[in-house]
């Protein structure tokens, strides 16, 4: 008896918003974002590390490690999870953030240089018209300041991830004229926020598919482009899966779904969301999605180049999506 014999699947009705194949890389918010949840305490460094290798063990490709502009504490930790990486030779990447702020980056630039290992500068910065109002701030002003600190982590030879805050809620003008400076400056990866838990599957599309037309394809450059969403209306997974429809390379989550208020996208979906067809028949992830090693697609290419910049990783192809349909 076959499995259509007894399973009608209108999943299979119409063509999928993902294709089957489309990879995707996922970067652990946990001990950052998860860290802000009014609910969660923070962990020891010994904590922290073992959750470093969990993440490790399940497959996730980069991870924030904190904030360490925030004070010693966040620095001696910040640190120590950077030496774990470096000397356990880990294949998960690193990333901190930090305020457009050389105060916040300068930090990173030490504890990169003193671990030996690279460190992506996540610099985040706020832009929507209802902060630009409440800041006193002109689109100018907050230009400038996105240069100058892109500039600083280039300059230091940290590779520089671009955040802004409430992307979902600003407008195109502005948009298109922060990011493109980011990347002007050296930004080769930069990050498309639902920081209030605003956006709708269509409307998280809709800015993804803006800035792919309006700012990475203009740029001429390979820029890696993420999503990172919140939970606050109960779209956090749907909204990430219509950023990987509209092209993102790179979705952020925490597991549980820590974070800011009701927090992130739950890691734990993500990873089940990248499972492949195979790997949800046999449930064994690990070596169902080795079988897609090798097979070309249009984020493999992007991975590969990714990779020269350093801002890849050659694990991404080993995981992709099943076909999503609407
Ligand atoms: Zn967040």
């Amino acid at each position: 008896m076959q499995q259509s014999d007894w399973v009608y699947d209108w999943n299979l009705a119409s063509p999928a918003l993902i294709p089957a194949g489309t990879r995707v890389l996922l970067n652990d918010e946990t001990l950052r974002d998860g860290l802000q949840n009014p609910s969660v305490y923070d962990p020891g460094i010994g904590e922290k590390i073992r959750i470093l290798h969990l993440m490790e063990s399940l497959g996730i490709d980069s991870v924030n490690i904190g904030l360490p502009g925030a004070g010693a504490r966040a620095v001696e930790h910040v640190e120590a999870l950077a030496r774990e990486i470096a000397t356990n030779r880990m294949k998960i990447r690193p990333n901190c953030a930090a305020r457009t702020l050389e105060n916040d980056i300068l930090p990173i630039v030490e504890i990169s240089q003193r671990v030996g290992i690279a460190i992506e500068a996540a610099t985040f910065l706020g832009l929507s018209p209802i902060r630009r109002l409440v800041e006193d701030w002109t689109v100018d002003h907050l230009e400038r300041t996105t240069e100058n600190a892109v500039n600083f982590a280039v300059s230091h030879n940290l590779p520089s991830m671009y955040v802004t805050e409430d992307t979902v809620r600003t407008d195109r003008e502005t948009v298109k004229r922060l990011y493109s400076a980011a990347i002007r400056s050296g930004a080769r990866a930069i990050v498309l926020c639902d920081t209030v838990g605003h956006a709708t599957p269509q409307g998280a599309y809709n800015l993804v598919k803006f800035v792919m037309d309006e700012v990475v394809k203009p740029s001429g450059e390979q820029i890696r482009v993420d999503w990172h969403g919140h939970c606050d209306r109960g779209l956090a997974i749907a909204n990430s899966l219509w950023a990987v429809a509209a092209g993102v390379h790179q979705v952020h989550a925490a597991a549980n779904s820590l974070g800011e208020r009701v927090g992130n996208t739950p890691m734990e979906l993500m990873l089940g969301h990248a499972h492949d067809d195979t790997a949800e028949l046999s449930g064994d992830r690990q070596r169902c999605v080795s079988n897609r090693d090798g097979r070309s697609c249009r984020s493999h290419r992007e991975s590969v180049s990714q990779r020269k910049h350093g801002i890849g990783e050659h694990r991404v192809q080993r995981r992709s999506f099943a076909p999503f349909r609407t």
